[in-house]
């Protein structure tokens, strides 16, 4: 992927200046180092989103605190990873106001957070170890660029196209809390089972695949910047990060009804799809009969 040379998005929230360290407020409580590590274990085994099990495990329910939407601390010139990262979102800032636009919206582009060990969220204490996340309550994408590390060596999806999608994909997940869909999904969640609960997150996992499918088709028709072999890396991430995978690679046996992000093939097909038409209505993976 040829990205150097392209514009940087303003967008980028730097907090790896800070120390990291245990106890960030959740809710209003403090959670210690011992409960984060049990959800950590708890959202492995289960598939479960972790920020969830920290939500039941610290009492849940409780609102979240307001987060300062004060000037982005900007990462330092001349840090390639931040580099990289300020040039794709952009890209994606680019792309979404095009698609919004075409269907007679606005895209309120998301803020994209840099962090080491644990930041404070509007939905938790946001963990390294949870990979990275979107967090609706305060429209942000985070990301320790650590992921990238493991991504690579443990999950075995290298490459600058592969760390490109994990970035579309959770702007997809923003992109869907604009199109109303987080807001649909969460209201149905009160009203069904544990393992409907479970389905039901698998097709918005799936949706943020076709979401930065689309994104991939539509950048690259802009910018050229892909090399050969760069979809294949994006297809291969997506295929190491499929919940069989990672069940697999955790020496558990494959529990579809524990799925919350898909199987290898299903988040392939689905990144696939968007990236063959460019067209988010091929990305409706809730009205799909097979996913
Ligand atoms: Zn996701």
């Amino acid at each position: 992927m040829r990205w150097e040379g392209n514009e940087q998005s303003d967008n980028v929230e730097d907090r790896r200046g800070g120390g990291g360290g245990g106890g960030f407020p959740i809710g209003g409580r403090s959670v210690g180092i011992g409960t984060v590590a049990v959800a950590l274990i708890a959202g492995w085994v289960f598939g479960i989103n972790p920020l969830t099990v920290l939500g039941l495990l610290s009492g849940g329910g409780e609102p979240a605190p307001q987060v300062q939407q004060g000037p982005a601390p900007k990462p330092p010139p001349g840090d390639r990873e931040a580099a990289f990262v300020s040039t794709v979102l952009k890209n994606t800032e680019t792309v979404w106001s095009a698609v919004f636009r075409e269907n007679g919206g606005t895209y309120n582009a998301p803020r994209l957070v840099l962090f080491r060990g644990v930041t404070p969220t509007a939905c938790g204490t946001g963990q390294a170890a949870m990979g990275p996340f979107y967090c609706p309550g305060d429209k942000k994408v985070y990301i320790d660029l650590g992921f990238y590390d493991t991504l690579k060596n443990q999950l075995g999806a290298p490459g600058e196209f592969a760390q490109a999608y994990v970035i579309a994909h959770e702007v997809g997940h923003h992109v869907q809390d604009e199109l109303g869909v987080t807001a649909k999904v969460d209201a149905m969640r009160g009203r069904i089972s544990q393992s409907q609960s479970n389905a039901l997150s698998v097709r918005v996992e799936l949706q943020a695949d076709c979401f930065a499918g689309v994104w991939a088709q539509r950048s690259q028709e802009s910018k050229q910047w892909l090399d050969p072999g760069d979809i294949e890396a994006a297809m291969n991430a997506a295929q190491k990060i499929g919940d069989d995978a990672l069940q697999r690679s955790a020496g558990r046996a494959v529990v579809p009804d524990s799925f919350t992000h898909g199987s290898s093939a299903q988040r392939q097909r689905w990144f696939g799809a968007g990236y063959q038409s460019g067209d988010i209505k091929s990305c409706d993976t809730f009205n799909a009969k097979n996913l």
